[in-house]
């Protein structure tokens, strides 16, 4: 471990190695903090500062104000980021890796304290911290932590974050501190559009909230789908709470987001249970959490405790260890998406990791494969960035058969034949062949995505059918499909042909955004797609527009207008447009505000989702719930009017209950739902 052999060390050796770990670590802290990109995967930074620690420990002649250890996070603030003096400093946690390391912190809290106290256990969520100043109930600063005494200026970028109230409930002025994180869809969503653009994907959730909210265009952080807990003030006395979970509480009073997964354990003990918990739940968690951190939750004793330069006495941090395995590569395969890119996966031996079956792992690109160098044959290590994504480590070279050779990049399409083409600027390599038959079922696949034209039973299998069979070669032929010929495909049934073409036909009705993101234009993701069509009404308007038009609409660049220019001028993009018109496809953007009505059940109240729903997508019921003026929250509070619980449901349902809040199953809600339809059609 960190302090093997350290004893048999002279000075001079101890010097050296120390020298070395602070510069190794430093390089490492500037390529995450400041640049977002981490050149190493977080339990290698861990060991190494581990062992830094132990040997500053034994040789505390060696420790320099500069080292990693002694200070907080980024050396430099972002240029084009103003500078925020913390006049409380923003500080990282102490951690530990083992239960026996947690009672050795425990052990020296009590005897700091001469009493047993109470803690209070929060998920250790995998983003950045952030602190938020408001004045009279009003948001007027927010800033990172930097390096815990300067932070970066980054409220413009923080007022587009939705669950960040503007206002709090209470006039109040009052800094309070939290995680600003990327939920794993929109970290998953983000990756997917990097990867098409050409660009690195980030290596896990954290970077990508971090380099996210690190915009100098507050536009961009927009896009980001950002969300954000707060757990910590200096100032609870503003709230009245003399304890830590008593300040969760009235934070979700305020209106403040946050998380009520926290447990108050009377004795260290009972921490047992709650990482039992959380450890089998992790998979399931919408954020990525990277640990459990324990904090004495009595406020008194945490001032008698105090902070060290860098960590709060009174908080640690318990780190769930990696979850890594190793399997063997068995092939390396290329894959064509729908804008062309031809992506490295490795296919390899199935292999349990963190909950889920893993056989297959995206190389991302040429660049990336080549780096890692991972052959067929290899035994290689895996781990899932940010909770989520496979992800492959180390390639275990002791281990390589003799035979294995570098992976040949591939100069032609693996599905037209095409030559690939590398464009400048990007990373992968695309094939630009327009009738490329495996970009052509990527893109139906898109079209038919939830996020897109939603068809409900649309599938890839159905989709590559359809295309060997010659009944479709485009998105408009999807809606000259007729019953006979869905029952011509294989295991089609009556009901099942019947349900595909009710779907089908459903989705022309469609407001027109959903049509402009499922035409897979290069850029235009959902949410642009949105507020393009806001501003544009109609597809048959966008399309007549000049880059300049589509530049002047808020948050919209102009790469995004040059590439809605170039593909509305293509002759192949009108006739599809016509054809689709013809199909009776609504191309009118069909404005959310307007439908909303006020007599609706539903509207002005504020409701919250939780569980798992069994016959409807959440987004989907969110999104319902919205066009029908509810205000859909993360968290329970006394100012919540609905609870809707669908299956394990955990401790929001446990609290909507102790606050006599009323709770709704899913399949209350569909009954509602279904009335209100009936009453308004
Ligand atoms: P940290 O992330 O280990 O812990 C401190 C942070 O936890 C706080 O600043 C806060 O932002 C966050 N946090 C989340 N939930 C919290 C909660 N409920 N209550 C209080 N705080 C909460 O420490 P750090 O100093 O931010 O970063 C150090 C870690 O970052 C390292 O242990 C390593 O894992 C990673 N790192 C990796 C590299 C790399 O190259 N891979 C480089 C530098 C740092």
């Amino acid at each position: 471990m960190a302090n093997a052999s350290i004893n048999h060390l002279s000075a001079q050796e101890a010097q050296v190695e120390i020298q070395q770990l602070q510069d190794q670590l430093t390089t490492y802290g500037i390529a995450y903090y400041e640049k977002d990109a981490p050149l190493v995967e977080d339990h290698v930074y861990d060991a190494a500062y581990a062992r830094l620690q132990a040997l500053e420990q034994a040789f505390p002649q060696f420790v320099t104000q500069d080292s990693p250890t002694q200070n907080v996070g980024a050396a430099q603030t972002k240029a084009g980021l103003a500078k925020v003096v913390h006049p409380v400093p923003m500080l990282s946690l102490g951690d530990v890796f083992s239960l026996e390391e947690l009672g050795e912190w425990e052990d020296r809290t009590v005897k700091a304290l001469g009493f047993q106290p109470e803690y209070n256990a929060e998920l250790k969520i995998d983003g950045l911290a952030v602190s938020l100043k408001y004045e009279n109930g009003r948001l007027v600063q927010a800033s990172t932590r930097g390096n815990g005494l300067i932070g970066e200026d980054v409220t413009a970028n923080v007022l587009t974050i939705d669950s960040i109230p503007k206002q709090l409930q209470e006039p109040i002025t009052i800094e309070v501190r939290g995680e600003i994180y990327m939920p794993k869809a929109s970290f998953v969503a983000l990756n997917e559009e990097r990867e098409n653009k050409g660009l690195q994907p980030f290596a896990n959730p954290r970077n990508a909230a971090a380099g996210s909210l690190r915009q100098l265009d507050a536009n961009e952080t927009k896009k980001r789908q950002l969300a954000a807990f707060i757990y910590y003030t200096a100032e609870a006395d503003v709230l009245g709470a003399d304890k830590q979970s008593d300040v969760l509480l009235r934070f979700a009073e305020l209106g403040l987001p946050t998380n009520t997964t926290n447990r108050v354990l009377p004795k260290m003990a009972a921490i047992d249970d709650y990482l039992a918990t959380y450890t089998a739940k992790r998979d399931e968690l919408p954020y990525g959490i990277d640990g459990v951190v324990v904090k004495v939750n009595d406020l008194d004793a945490e001032v008698d405790l105090g902070n060290t330069v860098k960590v709060p006495r009174w908080a640690i941090a318990y780190k769930f260890p990696p979850e890594e395995a190793t399997t063997v590569v068995r092939a390396i395969e290329w894959t064509v998406g729908r804008t062309g890119a031809v992506t490295p996966t490795a296919a390899m031996d199935p292999v349990l990791l963190a909950g889920t079956t893993v056989q297959r792992a995206s190389l991302h690109n040429p660049d990336y494969l080549q780096e890692k160098d991972v052959r067929v044959g290899d035994t290689v290590t895996l781990h899932k960035a940010g909770d989520i994504i496979p992800e492959i480590g180390q390639v275990l070279l002791a281990k390589r058969p003799a035979d294995a050779v570098p992976y040949p990049i591939p100069t032609t399409c693996p599905a037209c034949g095409a030559e690939l083409v590398h464009v400048e600027g990007e990373v992968v390599l695309r094939c630009i062949n327009p009738t490329c038959p495996a970009q052509i079922q990527e893109k139906l696949t898109h079209f038919a995505s939830r996020n897109a034209m939603n068809i409900d039973g649309l599938g890839p299998q159905i989709i590559s059918q359809l295309l060997e069979k010659g009944l479709i070669k485009d998105v408009a032929s999807i809606y000259w499909l007729t019953k006979a010929q869905v029952l011509g495909l294989e295991k089609f049934q009556e009901k099942s042909a019947n349900n595909l073409i009710a779907a089908i036909q459903a989705s022309k009705e469609n407001s027109a955004e959903r049509l402009l993101f499922g035409l897979g234009i290069r850029l235009v993701g959902a949410k642009v797609a949105q507020t393009i069509m806001a501003t544009m009404k109609t597809i048959p308007q966008l399309a007549q527009a000049s880059a300049e038009d589509i530049v002047a609409i808020d948050g919209v660049g102009q790469a995004i207008a040059d590439a809605l220019v170039a593909y509305f001028q293509k002759p192949d993009a009108k006739r599809l447009l016509a054809e689709l018109q013809q199909a009776g496809v609504n191309l009118a953007y069909q404005s959310q505000h307007a439908e909303v009505n006020p007599d609706s059940f539903f509207y002005g109240k504020t409701i919250v989702l939780t569980g798992k729903l069994e016959e409807q997508a959440r987004p989907a019921v969110v999104q319902w719930l919205t066009a029908h003026g509810a205000k859909v929250t993360g968290s329970v509070s006394k100012k919540t009017d609905l609870l809707i619980a669908g299956q394990d449901a955990g401790s929001k349902l446990a609290k909507a209950e102790d606050l006599g809040i009323t709770v709704w199953s899913e399949a209350d809600f569909t009954s509602a739902k279904a009335a209100e339809e009936q009453a308004t059609s």
